[in-house]
């Protein structure tokens, strides 16, 4: 497939994807509560087939999904993309009754999933985690903290990366399958300046199992690195999809606001402001497209393409949604705006799945290790 276009089936597919999340996730992300977990949204994800179609499919239906969802409403792409997050650990590394044990809740959306990589002091050196697994009979008991964690203290079941081996770096880490209702496990919400379901969890000696290791032990650390070079182009289509819907709203705006007797659009200041806006978002389209097809081709140079793909998409939405709000004006800052909205929604993707600085320096290693 050439990645410059997408063919014709997966134009109509965007189109219906959009379509459904304007008129149907649209009125029940509305109905939500700021901050905490949507189970109706989840729910009409599962049965609109959407959450299914995160496993097994390739990184460029994740991204198509992401970037068309994000178009029409941001709560149902976070939505869905966190469910891929925190599941995709099971699907890829999980033992057959992990899989049936999770996999068709989780994809119906009656099972709301977690990652749990980040700690206090463990966020893009994630290697330097401390979640203690203390060796108890057959098994570990769990100690510390997890924090800004998407979906938790909500989530049914957590992906939980711990400390199997100290001193010993990324080489001592576990993954594990952690239920809710583990003993010694709560958790705190935490209030973010967008509206993202996200919390602390505390593990108090919480008792896990090898039943509930996920890939080997000592090698969780490769479970979260499959699982961040899926989801890293897909934050970059996350991106595009806002940067689109800012600048669809750019267009209809200056088309239509008088202004010194014509309309904005007019304004050559103005147009040509609306031209780079579509310029840039198209280039991170396409880095987005290339790096979800190398990713899918099983190329070798895939930790480099996403992290482009979602340096340059993620910084792009940025510009993209700062330069919307200027040529609204001051309607873009009312509350319940939809720039206003986006304005917030658009700068956590430059943090998370690796901060910007954190892609250049994968893109600096790769391109220095040839
Ligand atoms: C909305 C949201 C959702 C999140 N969801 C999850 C989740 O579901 N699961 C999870 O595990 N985590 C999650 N996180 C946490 C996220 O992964 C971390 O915030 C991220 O890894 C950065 O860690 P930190 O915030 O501790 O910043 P730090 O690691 O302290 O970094 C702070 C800043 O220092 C700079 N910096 C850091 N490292 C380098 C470097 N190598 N070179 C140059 N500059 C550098 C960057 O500017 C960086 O932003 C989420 C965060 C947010 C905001």
């Amino acid at each position: 497939m050439p990645v410059f276009s997408l063919d014709p089936a997966q134009t109509a597919w965007c189109t219906e994807l959009r379509a459904l999340a304007a008129e149907r996730l649209r009125p029940l992300a509305e109905k939500g509560e700021p901050g905490r977990v949507n189970r109706p949204l989840v729910a009409a994800l599962g049965e609109l087939g959407l959450i299914g179609r995160l496993f097994g499919a390739g990184a460029l239906d994740l991204c198509l999904m992401r970037e068309s969802l994000a178009q029409a409403c941001t709560e149902a792409e976070t939505a869905l993309a966190l469910q891929g997050l925190g599941a995709h650990p099971v699907a890829a590394s999980g033992t057959p009754e992990q899989r049936a044990r999770w996999l068709p809740e989780v994809t119906a959306g009656r099972a709301v999933a977690a990652f749990a990589l980040s700690e206090p002091d463990a966020g893009s050196d994630a290697a330097a985690l401390a979640l203690e697994a203390a060796p108890v009979g057959d098994g570990w008991r769990l100690t510390g903290e997890k924090r800004w964690i998407s979906n938790a203290p909500e989530a049914d079941f957590s992906t939980v990366f711990a400390r199997t081996t100290p001193g010993a770096g990324a080489r001592g880490v576990t993954a594990f399958l952690v239920p809710a209702d583990r003993p010694g496990l709560t958790g705190t919400p935490l209030d973010m300046l967008s509206p993202h379901p996200i919390g602390a969890l505390h593990f108090d000696a919480v008792p896990v199992t090898r039943a509930d290791v996920l890939g080997e032990v000592d090698r969780g650390f490769r479970v979260a690195m499959t699982t961040l070079n899926l989801f890293r182009p897909s934050v970059g289509a996350f991106a595009v999809g806002m940067a689109q819907a800012a600048l669809d709203a750019t267009l209809a705006h200056t088309a239509g606001r008088a202004a010194f007797g014509g309309v904005l659009k007019d304004l050559q200041a103005v147009s040509h402001q609306v031209a780079e806006m579509a310029t840039r978002t198209e280039a991170a389209r396409l880095l987005v497209y290339a790096a979800a097809a190398a990713y899918d081709a099983g190329a070798p140079d895939v930790p480099k393409r996403a992290a482009m793909a979602k340096l340059l998409a993620t910084e792009t939405a940025q510009y993209v949604v700062d330069a919307a709000v200027q040529l609204h004006g001051a309607r873009a800052l009312q509350r319940g705006h939809l720039l206003e909205h986006l304005y917030r929604e658009v700068r956590a993707p430059r943090i998370y799945e690796g901060a910007t600085e954190v892609q250049r320096t994968i893109i600096a290693k790769e391109l220095y290790a040839r």
